[in-house]
């Protein structure tokens, strides 16, 4: 009997997760724009010290041992015929082909400023990149973020710590900062963005200019709550405007943002067979099915809607939750969804929850590598 074919468009944090679950059961064809994963998360760590970032975040496609039944294609999907099943996928040179399905999982993400978008890039324009961000913020002597999510908080934390004589400020509008997650995190948060000097400024609405689209500019920082303008070296906007990687599908399979829209099941609200995961996916109002494993779920029900068998329900929890300020030197601060910190020290991290936890409980096992390029800027 022929086997079922995936086609995983986006091979990003939940798409490399999603086509490993299936790679078993189906003949899994994965589209990805990057030379291996590079991971969305940890902003802060990837900022000011990209070799560490690096490590954990940027690894090749082929060390991941759980990837090797897929059929990993560098190209970006640019169309999705419904009718027909298909999905037309684009190379790096403008070459075309147009790949069949039985099923198909989106996992395509959004855009955030610089550090996460669409474009198809190889390893060195990817290092490129991470280069010249980080170039901008060691060069400033003042660093202005703007923001109170998780990105801007981790930005400001590991900003200050990297580079403590440099003056680091923090803008955020309300009086607390990080409101999506529960309010304890940003108690325990903000003090510890005071120990290591970030200068704090609640009620801070900034005028977002063009120049926020490309995450780091100038200055000067003009203010819609009435203060006068400030000046920086270096401005990191971290506003959460987010721009779903979603122009290559059917509008009517996308919400009035963008965002692919999508039943309990993870299947899109027109298509059985037709999946939506990560970022990309109008699960709730946090779209936090990459974070809280949604991965394992839309395998399921991929090979039910394939095979036959009950289909699962996504169910969110209404806080952010997870590691804020990311991996330090002394260890790694976990938040759960009530908002309680719990510390993972050095060691732990170091010996258990990376080898064991992340890349053998959860990758499957990750082949010894170093990331693709030296680190020479
Ligand atoms: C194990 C795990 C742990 C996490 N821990 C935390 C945490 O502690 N705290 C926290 O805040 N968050 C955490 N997250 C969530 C994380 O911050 C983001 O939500 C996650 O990076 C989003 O993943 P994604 O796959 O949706 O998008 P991405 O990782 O951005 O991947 C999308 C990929 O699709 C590509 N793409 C875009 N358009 C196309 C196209 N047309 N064709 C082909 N490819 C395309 C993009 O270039 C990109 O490579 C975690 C996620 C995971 C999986």
């Amino acid at each position: 009997m022929r086997r079922p074919r995936v086609v995983v468009v986006g091979l990003g944090d939940t798409g490399v997760l999603t086509a490993m679950h299936l790679a078993r059961h189906a003949d899994v064809l994965g589209i990805a724009t990057k030379p291996g994963l590079l991971s969305g998360q940890e902003l802060g760590l990837r900022l000011t010290r990209p070799e560490r970032w690096a490590e954990d975040y940027w690894i090749d496609f082929d060390r991941f041992r759980r990837l090797d039944r897929v059929e990993v294609r560098t190209g970006r999907a640019v169309y999705l015929d419904r009718v027909a099943r298909t999905v037309t996928v684009q190379d790096a040179e403008g070459r075309s082909s147009v790949e069949p399905y039985d099923a198909l999982v989106i996992s395509t993400g959004v855009s955030n400023g610089f550090w996460r978008e669409s474009s198809i890039e190889d390893a060195g324009a990817v290092a490129r990149r991470l280069h010249a961000a980080h170039g901008v913020l060691a060069r400033a002597a003042t660093i202005a973020v703007i923001g109170g999510g998780a990105a801007g908080v981790s930005a400001a934390f590991n900003a200050a710590t990297r580079w403590p004589e440099a003056a680091v400020d923090l803008y955020y509008p309300g009086q607390a900062a990080l409101p999506q997650h529960h309010r304890r995190v940003w108690r325990d948060a903000e003090q510890r963005l005071r120990a290591v000097g970030v200068r704090l400024h609640p009620g801070y609405r900034a005028l977002v200019p063009d120049e926020a689209a490309s995450g780091i500019g100038v200055g000067p920082i003009t203010w819609v709550t009435g203060q006068p303008p400030s000046a920086a070296g270096a401005v990191l906007w971290t506003v959460g405007r987010v721009r779903p990687h979603t122009d290559w599908l059917p509008p009517e399979l996308l919400d009035e943002r963008g965002f692919v829209e999508v039943r309990p099941s993870l299947q899109t609200a027109r298509e059985d067979r037709v999946f939506a995961v990560g970022d990309v996916a109008a699960t709730d109002p946090l779209r936090s099915s990459a974070r809280n494993r949604a991965d394992r779920m839309v395998a399921r029900n991929v090979r039910a809607v394939l095979s036959g068998g009950e289909l699962d329900s996504y169910a969110a929890p209404s806080r952010r939750w997870g590691s804020v300020l990311g991996y330090q030197p002394d260890g790694l601060r976990v938040y759960a969804v009530d908002g309680r910190p719990f510390w993972i020290p050095r060691w732990w991290v170091d010996r258990l929850l990376r080898p064991v936890i992340v890349r053998r409980g959860i990758y499957g096992g990750v082949r010894a590598g170093s990331t693709p390029l030296p680190w020479a800027p």
